[in-house]
């Protein structure tokens, strides 16, 4: 698996390009603004977790579902077809255009009708559609492809857009917003009235009525689906519920999620052709609305993947978009980066489908694994999960690429990784600066973009920690240090058995530990992920403590959830279950043993500390308010968590593989660092303080960061 030199180009562009970056930073900060403000008062988890068990039913059952609909919506005068592709729908909206003397389509926002790429092949049949969602238009317009779900536009910027409405007008257009929106009404007007046939998508399929429901919020769907005489809906079969109830739980997820709304302006529930029963109570279709309703149904992989117990949660997205305008990474490159149609982390997983394996092959190394989406989503859908997977099945297919294979050598056995960092210790000084960042290395240029990374310790934790604890305490403690705290900051493992041990606990070493394999996972590599789970079991199941703690909640996450998952159906399967209920991180079992916050002596500097949440910490671990709680309890809070608490681009190796799109994360995280006035950043991994402590020293910041553990450090009695 390995990125293609016009993907690095076409990434690399879109970082440079300024109009993207505006279009992305303004949209970026006006949803997240109405996002949080519509989630207020708003049980947003209980809501999703509802979704969730909706979607799970539904996409299992999606053939009677289908039969059902087609039962009903047929009992109220619509024909429903099936296609297995886009070539097939092509083919029926064709023939139905071509029997009925048809010229001009109109058609509403479908990511479905994208993703076959329906224009252009009716274009081919020599048919004319014309896009009516304002952002569909534009791009239509400048012969584009949408980048966003639901703004297909959002790569554009005011003035882009004024530009080419002038272009087409051949007038004059300023780039006032609402003077925009009126040229595109006058332009589009006629359209309506004129068209032949409404094409459209639909959010919803409701089986039990054969009702379809379509959200939209500047009307065109309406008049799409209205105006003229025949109706053709296009519909992915996940999008069959079973009920209106079902109906109305999507609903009040999908603008919360979409655009911060409590309700888009216009929800429509469509059963069938428009009808009268006014005279003489004589049943008769067409009247204000279409005479033929048509709703073709669409595979294109939907039931191969519904199939896929690893993927199959790809199909419960109901296409909100929550998780683009969220994710960092989107964020920095925008929806054209991901080159396979859809976009996002969802947008390759669906296009694995939808496309084929090999379309997906450039996107899959774009996600780097924050959990952003997936903690916002309100089908919870795990995006980085199925990404993992993808990366899976393409390194069974092709095998690792060289980096790869070196990078899995070098992590596999302690011993390798450990006479690696020695020679590293003896070679460095010839490249390393008086503070002990690296100096120019030509080869590492990229990786260096915009920060000073650190060279490795002088001294390594495994070389300062005995073997056993020195004083008896309670509770029994393992320390699993992770390899940047081992190599890079073994000052943070000394200030995570310090607090430990001042609170009483007997904290261990085992020196056995190895890398917790979160490398080789991340970049798709299992047999050694495994490898390594089944050495770490080993070596902590042989400790018998109370607890195993890590102050890199990244290793956090792999001891207590990926590690059962590698060894199921494995001898050490067992073992991985009994370490994973051990697992704990620093923050939260130091506020548990801090059962008496007194014992914290309060800072009397007046330092303010605006804390960064490490992402594994924030969206997997739950774990950052006790971070915070400890903060606090040393005096040492004012700022609070830095806003908007964004990834900071490190993400494991992922500073390694995308170093032009790290840092372009870097670069908002140091903004908003600077924004927060703080004097001090507090974190709990060591690879954030990597990154951020590199970005500020590279910015000549005063600004400091720490581990919590750091801070903590020597400051309880
Ligand atoms: S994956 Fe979730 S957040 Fe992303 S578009 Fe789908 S439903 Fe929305
Ligand atoms: S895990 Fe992070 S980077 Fe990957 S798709 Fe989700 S939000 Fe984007």
């Amino acid at each position: 698996m390995s990125e293609s030199k016009s993907h690095r180009k076409l990434v690399r562009d879109a970082l440079l390009n300024p109009n993207l970056q505006t279009a992305l930073r303004r949209s970026a900060r006006s949803y997240a603004a109405a996002r949080r403000d519509v989630m207020q008062d708003f049980d947003f988890e209980a809501a999703r977790a509802q979704v969730r068990a909706i979607k799970e039913r539904c996409v299992s059952n999606m053939r009677a579902l289908f039969e059902r609909f087609k039962d009903e919506a047929e009992k109220v005068g619509a024909v429903v077809h099936e296609v297995k592709d886009g070539a097939e729908a092509a083919e029926i909206i064709a023939r139905i255009a071509r029997e009925r003397g048809a010229k001009l389509l109109v058609k509403s926002k479908s990511m479905l009708t994208e993703e076959i790429d329906l224009n252009q092949r009716l274009s081919a049949y020599g048919f004319n559609v014309i896009e009516t969602d304002l952002g569909e238009r534009i791009i239509q317009l400048a012969g584009e492809k949408p980048s966003h779900f639901t703004m297909p536009a959002m790569h554009k910027t005011r003035e882009q857009v004024a530009e080419l409405f002038s272009r087409i007008t051949g007038e004059p257009v300023s780039s006032d917003i609402p003077e925009l929106v009126k040229i595109a009404r006058q332009m589009l007007r006629q359209c309506f009235v004129e068209a032949d046939i409404g094409l459209s998508g639909a959010n919803i399929a409701i089986a039990e009525s054969g009702t379809l429901v379509l959200v939209s919020n500047e009307g065109n769907a309406r008049l799409v689906t209205t105006l003229p005489p025949v109706h053709i809906a296009l519909v992915g079969y996940e999008k069959l519920v079973e009920t209106l109830e079902d109906a109305t739980s999507i609903l009040k997820v999908l603008a919360r999620s979409a655009t911060g709304q409590k309700q888009t302006a216009y929800v429509s529930f469509i059963t069938g052709p428009s009808r009268t029963t006014d005279i003489e109570k004589t049943l008769t279709l067409g009247v204000h609305g279409p005479t033929e309703v048509h709703i073709i149904f669409v595979d294109n992989g939907r039931m191969a993947m519904a199939a896929d117990p690893e993927l199959r949660q790809a199909l419960y997205c109901i296409k909100c978009g929550a998780c683009l305008n969220l994710c960092p990474v989107y964020n920095s490159v925008g929806g054209h980066a991901f080159s396979s149609g859809y976009m996002g982390g969802i947008g390759t997983v669906l296009s694995s489908y939808h496309g084929g394996l090999e379309t997906v092959e450039d996107t899959l190394d774009l996600c780097s694994g924050c959990g952003t989406c997936t903690s916002v989503c309100p089908s919870r859908v795990d995006i980085p999960e199925m990404i993992l997977h993808l990366r899976q099945r393409i390194t069974a297919r092709q095998g690792a690429t060289v980096s790869r294979r070196l990078g899995t050598i070098l992590i596999k056995h302690r011993s390798v990784l450990q006479s690696t960092a020695k020679l590293v210790r003896t070679v460095q000084p010839i490249v390393l600066r008086q503070d002990r960042t690296l100096g120019d290395i030509p080869i590492f240029s990229g990786l260096l973009a915009g920060k000073r990374l650190p060279g490795v310790a002088e001294k390594f934790l495994c070389e300062m920690m005995p073997s056993t604890s020195n004083h008896s305490g309670n509770p029994r403690v393992a320390l699993f240090a992770g390899c940047l705290t081992n190599f890079v900051y073994p000052e943070i493992g000394l200030a995570i058995v310090d607090v430990l041990t001042r609170l009483g606990a007997a904290v261990i070493y085992p020196k056995q530990q190895s890398c917790c394999g979160a490398p080789a996972l991340y970049s798709g590599d299992f047999t050694t992920a495994q490898k390594l789970a089944a050495d770490v079991v080993e070596t902590f199941n042989n400790s018998s403590v109370d607890y195993v703690v890590t102050g890199c909640p990244s290793c956090a996450v792999m001891l207590k959830y990926r590690f059962p998952n590698l060894l199921r159906g494995t001898h050490k399967s067992e073992y991985a279950t009994a370490l994973s209920r051990k697992v704990v991180d620093f923050s939260q079992l130091a506020a548990t043993l801090l059962a008496d916050p007194s014992k914290l002596s309060r800072f009397s500097t007046g330092y303010s500390v605006a804390y960064h949440s490490p992402c594994h910490q924030k969206h997997t671990l739950n774990t950052v308010q006790f971070s915070l709680d400890l903060i606090d309890a040393a005096g040492l809070a004012g700022v609070g968590a830095i806003e908007p608490d964004e990834c900071c681009g490190f993400a494991g190796t992922y500073a390694f593989k995308q170093p032009a799109i790290s840092a372009s994360i870097l670069d908002r995280k140091i903004e908003s660092v600077l924004a927060s006035k703080a004097d001090i950043v507090a974190t709990d991994c060591p690879g954030c303080i990597m990154q951020i402590r590199g970005g500020l020293v590279a910015r000549d910041s005063s600004v400091r960061v720490f581990h919590t553990a750091q801070l903590l450090a020597g400051q309880i009695e």
